[in-house]
């Protein structure tokens, strides 16, 4: 006798999955703040798919073009010039004056 329990065994290998693929309801774990924030889950492999049939906000737009989006997709992982690290990094100082909750989130 090891005094092992397998029933908590099982709840350690076993992460609660709280939300599934909107493509194929495959489960998968989130955590609660990635919930709050996302409008729908997808697998990475309908991740792609999932974007096409959700357009994004406004607010993730300009995400993306001040250069956010990265977490989001990998696409936008391009090489900056000099040049545009600066405009990117005005415009972040601008969009931070006009978002301070935004700000506050990191
Ligand atoms: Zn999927």
């Amino acid at each position: 006798m090891t005094g092992k329990r397998p029933c908590r065994n099982k709840e350690n290998t076993m992460r609660k999955m709280n939300v599934e693929c909107i493509i194929c309801k495959k489960e998968m774990y989130r955590r609660p703040f990635e919930i709050k924030q996302a409008r729908y889950f997808a697998c990475l492999e309908h991740r792609e798919i999932a974007k096409g049939m959700f357009p994004i906000t406004d607010k993730q737009k300009q995400s993306l073009v001040l250069g956010r989006g990265r977490s989001d997709n990998g696409l936008t992982g391009t090489t900056k010039s000099e040049k545009t690290k600066k405009q990117i990094s005005d415009s972040h100082k601008k969009y931070h004056e006009e978002n301070p909750d935004f700000a506050l989130m990191r």
